[in-house]
């Protein structure tokens, strides 16, 4: 399958998530980008009207790329809890409120998942790289593991306090920013990003 590459020049990253920026950031460096962030630009935040992943990615990256009139790169993600059937899934900043809550919404799992003994994971993100002219092209990655209670560490953002990615006995919030990025969903969902449209 043939994919539309990206030139270089300037990238905005339509994201309002300074984590998320910080981290998709340091994910392009390698590719001396010009990298601007929705934020920066004052773009509005589309609602996240989609039911998939990727739906939101790509309405995310659209937006941004018509409104700037340059190429966008948007990510949708989340946590999929096995035991709630995938859930908070795409809601996963929802579950967290206005106030982006992260500490109330960990507590929430834990109350839903009760004592079921399957305490399986996974993170998921869906990467979008769109143009102007409506051109997307979208990659999804995933990281598995496990769920602990109570959260653990203080690195990282929303959900990484309570998530131990498989092969590994610390949660995503106490590891470094460099190994947490280096095996992340959005790592996964990057090097096919790269693969496709940077190489
Ligand atoms: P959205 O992609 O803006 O809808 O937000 C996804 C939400 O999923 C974030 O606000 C986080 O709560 C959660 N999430 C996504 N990626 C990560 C991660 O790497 N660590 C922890 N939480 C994450």
């Amino acid at each position: 399958m043939s994919h539309r590459h990206f030139k270089g020049g300037r990238l905005i990253v339509a994201s309002h998530n300074a984590g998320k920026v910080y981290e998709i950031s340091s994910l392009l460096a390698p590719f001396s980008t010009e990298i601007i962030s929705a934020g920066d630009l004052g773009l509005p935040e589309p609602e996240e009207t989609g039911t998939t992943f990727v739906a939101n990615a790509e309405l995310k990256a659209l937006a941004a790329a018509r409104a700037a009139n340059a190429v966008a790169l948007a990510d949708d993600s989340g946590l999929a809890v096995a035991a709630l059937n995938g859930a908070p899934g795409i809601y996963s900043a929802r579950w967290a409120g206005p106030e982006k809550d992260f500490d109330m919404a960990m507590r929430k799992i834990e109350a839903e998942i009760g004592h079921a003994t399957d305490n399986s994971a996974k993170f998921v993100c869906a990467l979008t790289l769109a143009w102007p002219d409506g051109h997307c092209e979208s990659f999804e990655g995933t990281v598995s593991g496990t769920l602990t209670f109570p959260q653990r560490g203080d690195k990282g953002f929303g959900y990484d306090p309570i998530f131990i990615p498989d092969s590994f006995d610390i949660t995503f919030a106490e590891m470094s920013p460099a190994k947490k990025h280096s095996l992340s969903h959005r790592a996964d969902a990057f090097s096919k990003l790269v693969a496709a449209c940077f190489a």
